[in-house]
């Protein structure tokens, strides 16, 4: 069913530099976590060390009480769908980069994957809509479309986690707010982490966390940190 637990993680991508310092927190079952904090404060490595691009330095990363460290990959890339900050889409069709989630999905879930992503706008308006081309021979796709082309594959997929890092890169306020509804919609009911660059994102989470220098310096929902200032 998908929990994530870190158990006093600790990560250095080099000995002399601990990034992560001990860290511990908990993804429920269906709930969404948030992890902000500045820039520089490890939260993408977080998202690099769930799905093992890395592996911890010490402490435990555990899936349903499974540390990481002993699950295949590929039962790992099963578990989790990854929407990392910096989507590389393929040349081809929009309908091509949405199905690589699923190979076997009919036009119907491609189109409900892409509703729920919230690029169907796009789609539509876009004379040849999914069939558009992506990259350099078709239609430039803005960092914020790509993203959702990306969100809408995941969705696709599937997965029973979900790990977001969202674009650091600037949007547009219009952007921005299709971003967080297309977020918000796909993490619904499912375990999801979500690593936040930007403040509107995470109101609707279940807990935040607040990581300074690689350790948790402050954690609640958003009204108890609006109350603590
Ligand atoms: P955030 O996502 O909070 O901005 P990151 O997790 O990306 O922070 O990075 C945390 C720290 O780790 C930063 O100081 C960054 O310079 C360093 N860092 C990130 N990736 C690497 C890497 N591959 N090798 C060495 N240092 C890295
Ligand atoms: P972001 O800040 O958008 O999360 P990254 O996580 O890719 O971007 O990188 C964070 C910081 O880590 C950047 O300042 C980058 O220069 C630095 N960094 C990334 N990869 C390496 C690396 N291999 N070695 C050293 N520093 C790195």
């Amino acid at each position: 069913d998908g929990v994530v637990k870190f158990e006093d993680v600790r990560f250095a991508y080099d000995p002399s530099r601990p990034i992560l310092k001990g860290l511990s927190f908990e993804v429920p079952a269906g709930k969404t976590v948030a992890i902000v904090g500045p820039s520089g404060a490890g939260k993408s490595t977080i998202s690099r060390l769930l799905f093992r691009l890395y592996d911890v330095s010490g402490g435990h990363i555990r899936i349903d009480g499974q540390d990481i460290r002993d699950v295949t990959q590929t039962s790992l890339r099963a578990a989790i769908g990854m929407v990392p900050q910096d989507t590389v889409l393929f040349n081809d069709t929009i309908r091509y980069n949405i199905r690589y989630g699923r190979w076997n999905a009919s036009d119907a879930e491609v189109e409900e994957a892409a509703q729920t992503a919230q690029i169907d706008a796009f789609i539509k308006a876009s004379p040849k809509g999914y069939e558009t081309e992506v990259g350099e021979r078709g239609l430039k796709l803005s960092g914020g479309e790509k993203q959702r082309v990306a969100i809408a594959r995941t969705v696709l997929k599937s997965p029973p986690i979900l790990v977001l890092d969202e674009a650091t890169s600037a949007l547009d306020s219009h952007t921005e707010h299709e971003i967080q509804g297309a977020l918000e919609r796909v993490s619904q009911n499912r375990t999801s982490l979500v690593i936040a660059h930007r403040l509107s994102t995470i109101v609707g989470a279940d807990e935040i966390i607040v990581l300074d220098q690689g350790r948790i310096s402050e954690r609640g929902t958003h009204a108890q940190l609006l109350e603590h200032g």
